[in-house]
């Protein structure tokens, strides 16, 4: 267990939608419960089919702030009793990135949890090269120096892919010991 400066978390405030969850020491079992539910009361409002087999990608990604590659997830699934058809994990991935409870990390070719599923966003996402955890920010592709280039070109830019590397708190405390 990794202990650092912050002691104190907020359990009765929603996580700070501009903060990189990942990296924070937050209340998990009450962030991979309160992601579970948004997504199932989201996949309700939409119409859409929360299936088991849906849920427990997603649970199994929310475990850890980490990325995690579709064969992981596969071993994953058949650990947690879902027998091992790579079809039925593929699809159930692609339904997750689809609505945007997941999003895939190309630099990894894995996927991760989305830390606020619900909100139509630009993620940005920090990875450790060490540890491969990641956690997600918000990037505004309309604005900066990309934004005004895209004014000058005339271009309008529908999405953008943010993926930075480098090392993690966890990590550099780890490297300094
Ligand atoms: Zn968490
Ligand atoms: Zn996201
Ligand atoms: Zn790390």
């Amino acid at each position: 267990m990794i202990t650092n400066s912050m002691t104190s978390n907020h359990p009765s405030e929603p996580a700070d939608k501009g903060s990189p969850l990942g990296f924070q020491s937050h209340d998990h079992d009450r962030c991979v419960a309160s992601a579970l539910a948004a997504a199932e009361a989201r996949c309700a409002d939409v119409g859409l089919r929360f299936t088991p087999v849906r849920r427990k990608v997603l649970e199994l990604l929310l475990q850890e702030h980490r990325a995690l590659g579709a064969y992981a997830l596969l071993d994953l699934l058949k650990d947690a009793g879902f027998g091992s058809q790579p079809p039925v994990a593929y699809r159930a991935l692609d339904f997750l990135t689809e609505n945007g409870f997941v999003h895939k990390i190309e630099r990894l070719n894995a996927f991760v949890a989305c830390s606020h599923p619900g909100e139509s966003h630009s993620p940005a996402f920090m990875i450790c090269r060490l540890c491969d955890s990641v956690a997600e920010a918000q990037s505004a592709p309309a604005k900066g120096v990309l934004g005004d280039a895209a004014k000058a070109a005339g271009f309008q830019i529908e999405k953008t892919v943010v993926e930075a590397e480098g090392v993690c708190p966890t990590c550099i405390d780890k490297t300094d010991a």
